[in-house]
């Protein structure tokens, strides 16, 4: 069998790589475009998220999968793409700190939640006057590193072609391929040959920055409020990120970029230096659940895209999940069947 994965971001790979490992003969072809939604993205997991700190949907399902999927790619490449840190919570009303015990006592959120009596590692760079929670089973997936060992081995196996590929030129290459999965992120508003999705595209910012405080470098706690901290090493933190669902394009916004900077000075307390400026645009959906399924146009041609604002949770599980589909004739999670939308 011969697929072709158009798009190389998180959803690519995660595919890609779960098909090459089946022993399937791949090729991944991607367009380059300078700065795609897994390029800035943190690569956080989250296990509890919203003002509720509800768990994540099918999060007892992504999460084993997930991290065993980014250790196996560990242990293939000898690189560290998978971190283990916890989310040190701040919680400031007294609602936030009764919603957080309430949760606390819920069944099976024991393993994810805990109360914190302290700061933590955080300790003297926060305000005064702060409750704290702590998310367990948090971790960091590093998809530059991620992207950029695929993105090798596949141009030194000689599976990697630099172009963009449309839907007419994918038409025309199934006489070559059993399978195409146009991976492409965003983009794929504009792929005819999956008409009528419910996108509710969004757009992120978030900024590199430096914590000007002797502590920092030693930082082993993500720090969530309004945003995420996450610490990157050397006293360099990424933070964010903010939410939009009107913008005319992928690039930082000074008024953004402002907001982003007050909410970090109601975290922290110490001064910090902007080392870079992200912006990109998130492959959000309104029901908030991932594309996967055939083209309604041809039935060799498939979408593997929707997963929002959780690419690193959810990518492996439904990567795999596509593939027996496609390899076993498995059906699809009617969840996540773009039939949901075409029947
Ligand atoms: C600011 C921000 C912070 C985020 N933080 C997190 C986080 O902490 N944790 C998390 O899990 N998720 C996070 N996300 C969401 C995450 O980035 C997405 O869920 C995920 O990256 C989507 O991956 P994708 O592969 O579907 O799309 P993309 O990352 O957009 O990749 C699509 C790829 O396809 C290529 N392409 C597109 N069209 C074509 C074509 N026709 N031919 C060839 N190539 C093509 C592009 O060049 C690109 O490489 C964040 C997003 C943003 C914006």
């Amino acid at each position: 069998m011969r697929c072709l994965i158009i798009g190389q971001g998180i959803a690519g790979t995660v595919l890609a790589w779960t098909l090459h490992r089946r022993g399937i003969e791949i090729q991944v072809a991607d367009a380059g475009f300078p700065t795609t939604s897994s390029s800035i993205a943190a690569g956080i997991i989250n296990p509890v998220t919203g003002k509720r700190f509800v768990k994540s949907w099918r999060f007892d399902d992504c999460y084993p999968f997930a991290k065993n999927v980014y250790h196996q790619m560990e242990l293939a490449w000898g690189t560290s793409i998978w971190r283990d840190i916890p989310i040190l919570r701040l919680l400031e009303t007294p609602r936030e700190i009764n919603d957080w015990a309430a949760r606390l006592s819920t069944p099976g959120y024991d393993q994810v939640m805990a109360e914190s009596p302290s700061a933590g590692s955080w300790a003297g760079m926060l305000p005064p006057g702060l409750h704290f929670g702590i998310t367990k089973n948090a971790a960091r997936v590093n998809f530059p590193v991620l992207l950029e060992k695929f993105n090798g081995l596949a141009r030194s196996e000689g599976f990697h072609r630099s172009e963009r590929i449309g839907p007419d030129e994918a038409i025309k290459m199934t006489a070559q391929f059993d399978f195409i999965i146009f991976c492409e992120g965003y983009r794929a508003i504009e792929n005819q040959l999956f008409p009528n999705l419910p996108w509710q595209l969004s757009k992120g910012e978030a900024i590199l920055l430096e914590l000007d405080h002797p502590d920092a470098i030693a930082v082993d706690q993500m720090l969530k409020k309004t945003l995420t901290l996450v610490p990157l090493g050397a006293g360099l933190f990424w933070a964010g990120a903010s939410f939009n669902w009107t913008f005319e394009d992928n690039g930082p916004t000074e008024a953004e970029q402002r907001f982003l900077e007050q909410r970090l000075a109601d975290m922290v307390d110490v001064p910090w230096k902007v080392k870079k400026r992200h912006g990109a645009i998130r492959p959000t959906v309104k029901d908030r659940r991932p594309f996967l399924g055939a083209s309604p146009v041809h039935p060799q041609i498939y979408i593997f895209n929707g997963l929002g604002t959780k690419g690193g949770l959810l990518a492996p599980f439904w990567a795999s999940h596509l593939a027996d589909h496609l390899l076993e004739g498995k059906p699809l999670d009617k969840e996540v069947d773009i039939r949901r939308f075409y029947s």
